[in-house]
């Protein structure tokens, strides 16, 4: 028996046969996997999780796919930190820290790829595709390489180098596109219309791909020993990841792995250059798509969010909120990162914990509640950007007398 029924439509609830789709052709609304979840109940355990491997894939039984033929490099699984030197320095007792920087190609973007390509090939898909602000196209580069299948992948021509020569190494077919995220995304969307056999991880076989997320709130509630946090922190581009981990803890509560799922506060942050869902949770108004995006956190920077409609739903009825933070935040909280927990993170971490020092700050997050943030992608991606906010050391003789004149100038800028 399958545990998946089929797609559903999110919006009129119309019910299609498992395939290469994402809209509904009744109301145009997005569709989502449709479990049986009685065949879930009875096949999940947390015993079985504990003796799987250690990636999505212990979580299989909660996963999309019929079957074992994954296309795995390994993604997720990764370390709840319990960030106590930045939960100090923030003010808050319980801090946890989820680093998704260490996945395969270095960004949480292995985990819905690791899905969607496995999907896709059991669909009979001929070749992979995506749209990408960046580290989509290294997932799906890499995951076809080792699925042996052809990949396309639509990029704005505008991101960070050190990214696209990652993807590039990889050699899928690279598509740079003169224009924004949601140009590429535009033109990927065509070509995948006229070519109905390729999957495009997040187009038109999309309801797979927002999957794999929820593997990131299932490892964190068995990393907290099968408990909920109070309050998450989880950064917002197109806003699928915030959804994925919201139905994340809800599922796990209906499997009765976890209790208090509802009791979870849901928030969110974006770069105030790009920040459509943060702004419609502040103003409570509708996500408006903008044109003009202006920010370093290039992973971030959708204009028009596919999930951003769901996303401000999910956090205000959670009582969450949305915090917007500048590049010279962003980059502050990189180095705060790193000097107290020793993670590096490209811009997207750096808006997701300058986001939770804003929402401390700002009285959103209570210093007693249990918080785990998301960190979703490497500095090692980004390092021209990051260069400019570190400062090169000036070169000394390798001589020792050199060395203790170096060390006095270090001793007098502490003090
Ligand atoms: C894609 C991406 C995000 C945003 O994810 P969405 O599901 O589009 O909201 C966050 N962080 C990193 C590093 C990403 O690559
Ligand atoms: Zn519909």
């Amino acid at each position: 028996m399958s545990k998946v029924i089929g797609l559903k439509c999110r919006e009129c609830g119309a019910e299609y046969e498992a395939g290469i789709q994402n809209t509904c052709y009744e109301c145009f609304g997005p569709l989502e996997v449709h479990y049986d979840w009685d065949e879930i109940q009875d096949t999940a355990s947390k015993e079985k999780i504990a003796r799987g491997p250690p990636s999505i894939w212990r979580y299989a039984d909660l996963l999309p796919i019929d079957g074992t033929n994954y296309v795995d490099l390994g993604s997720g699984y990764n370390k709840l930190h319990h960030a106590k030197n930045l939960g100090k320095e923030l003010g808050l007792k319980e801090l946890y820290i989820l680093d998704d920087s260490v996945n395969p190609t270095n960004s949480f973007k292995d985990r819905v790829t690791s899905v969607a390509v496995s999907k896709a090939l059991e669909l009979g898909a001929t070749a992979i595709g995506c749209a990408s602000t960046g580290n989509l196209a290294s997932a799906v580069g890499a995951h076809a390489a080792k699925a042996g299948i052809p990949a396309y992948v639509f990029i704005p021509s505008s991101i960070e180098t050190g990214k696209i020569t990652q993807m590039l190494t990889y050699d899928p077919n690279v598509i740079a596109v003169d224009g924004t995220y949601d140009d590429a995304n535009r033109l990927a969307s065509e070509v995948a219309d006229q070519n109905p056999d390729w999957a495009f991880v997040n187009i038109n076989v999309r309801p797979y791909y927002t999957e794999g997320s929820r593997t990131l709130a299932f490892e964190t509630a068995e990393q907290l020993g099968w408990n909920a946090p109070d309050h998450i922190v989880a950064p917002l581009g197109s806003g699928a990841l915030l959804c994925a981990l919201t139905r994340g803890y809800k599922e796990l509560e209906k499997i009765g792995f976890i209790d208090g799922s509802s009791c979870i506060r849901i928030s969110g942050s974006q770069p105030s250059g790009c920040s459509p869902i943060s702004t419609a949770v502040q103003n409570d108004t509708e996500v408006i798509p903008i044109r003009e995006l202006d920010t370093i956190a290039h992973s971030l920077a959708i204009g028009n969010p596919a999930d951003g409609y769901y996303a401000k739903q999910a956090i205000q009825t959670s009582g969450g909120y949305a915090a917007s933070v500048t590049n010279e935040e962003i980059l502050e909280a990189i180095r705060l990162l790193a000097s107290t927990e020793g993670i590096f993170t490209e811009p997207a971490g750096g808006t997701t914990v300058a986001g939770l020092k804003s929402l401390v700050e700002s009285g959103h997050i209570d210093p007693d509640e249990r918080t785990v943030v998301y960190v979703t992608g490497n500095g090692l991606k980004a390092q021209d950007t990051i260069a400019g906010a570190v400062e090169r050391p000036e070169s000394i003789k390798p001589s020792y007398s050199e060395f203790t004149k170096k060390l006095n100038n270090i001793t007098k800028t502490n003090n």
